[in-house]
């Protein structure tokens, strides 16, 4: 949406590659037109992202009146208009002092949290790394004493990131057992499955479980995200080699939850081989539903224990 962001957090993938070089088109006619065209190809769903959509809330605006059904990534320190009625994840990386540290930026959720308290268009997306699982508890806490919706992500590294919020095997087992946990202990303000929690978790990233459908890694033009699926820049161009929904992320680290509702949702075939099974990719299904789908209510969990994807060993 825009090459703007008000913050710099350490791992961002939209300063990576191409993209963040692209130039800008501010016009709202010309989204506006862009996402007529959209239409017409038979797209329902447009995700508003990178840098800060909040800083163009025009242009927000304009892909909300040509197709309203959506979502927005935002840091949240913006408030983005009542009147643009996408789905709005607000990303949280830690507590205040870890997003301090990784975000540059003071009193964060505080701020977050000011501008999108009741609001029902808002789902806070904990991003988990490394080094800020212990306190995804205080968070999630926070969060729900103030009857906010939280889900839960995983880092994923940026093509040549290197750095210290890679995840370890260590840190996916540690992660696995605290969403666990956190589902159980919130479960009227966390979305999420114990499957989300395996799948995201596995030591193979989500391109090595199921094979995924996006354009980037996909050749396949004749039927589903191969042939629908575009991600267009900020000068409105897009670039097959590149489309997915986290460009520039690095496919074997990728354990998105981004990336996950659409890879995950779209191998029902793979998960048909038995109820429990089954069970586990509705609850998937389900949890994808109620975190991009304005107003979509999440139901209960059907499946409570813990299942290895269908197809690999852990
Ligand atoms: S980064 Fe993830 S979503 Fe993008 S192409 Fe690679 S595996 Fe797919």
């Amino acid at each position: 949406m825009s090459r703007r962001c008000n913050i710099r957090c350490e791992g961002c993938y939209y300063f990576e590659g191409d993209k963040q070089h692209a130039e800008e088109n501010r016009d709202p006619a010309a989204w506006r037109r862009l996402m007529q065209a959209e239409k017409a190809r038979g797209v329902t769903f447009v995700v508003l992202a990178g840098a800060e959509p909040a800083l163009v809330p025009e242009l927000c605006q304009a892909c909300y009146e040509e197709l309203p059904l959506g979502t927005i990534a935002t840091n949240g320190l913006i408030r983005i208009p009542d009147t643009t009625g996408y789905r709005i994840h607000i990303s949280v990386w830690g507590n205040d002092a870890t997003s301090k540290r990784i975000r540059g930026a003071s009193n964060m959720l505080g701020r977050q949290l000011e501008n999108y308290r009741n609001d029902p268009r808002a789902v806070f997306v904990y991003t988990f790394t490394p080094t800020n699982i212990d306190e995804a508890r205080e968070v999630t806490d926070n969060l729900a004493s103030q009857d906010a919706q939280v889900t839960f992500n995983m880092f994923s590294a940026p093509v040549g990131y290197d750095g210290p919020l890679r995840h370890t095997p260590a840190s996916l087992q540690k992660v696995r057992e605290t969403t666990i946990a956190l589902l159980a202990d919130y479960p009227e303000h966390v979305l999420f499955s114990n499957y989300n929690a395996v799948v995201h978790t596995h030591r193979l990233g989500l391109h090595d479980l199921f094979a995924c459908p996006y354009p980037r890694r996909n050749s396949t033009r004749n039927v589903g995200l191969g042939r629908s699926f575009r991600q267009y820049r900020t000068d409105l161009d897009w670039d097959r080699d590149a489309a997915c929904c986290v460009p520039d992320t690095d496919c074997d680290d990728c354990r998105h939850y981004a990336a996950g509702s659409a890879i995950v949702t779209s191998k029902l075939f793979r998960h048909a081989t038995d109820p429990e099974t089954f069970r586990a990719w509705l609850d998937y299904v389900d949890t994808y539903l109620a975190v991009w789908v304005t107003g979509y209510a999440k139901g209960p969990n059907l499946y409570t224990s813990v299942t290895e994807p269908p197809c690999c060993a852990p």
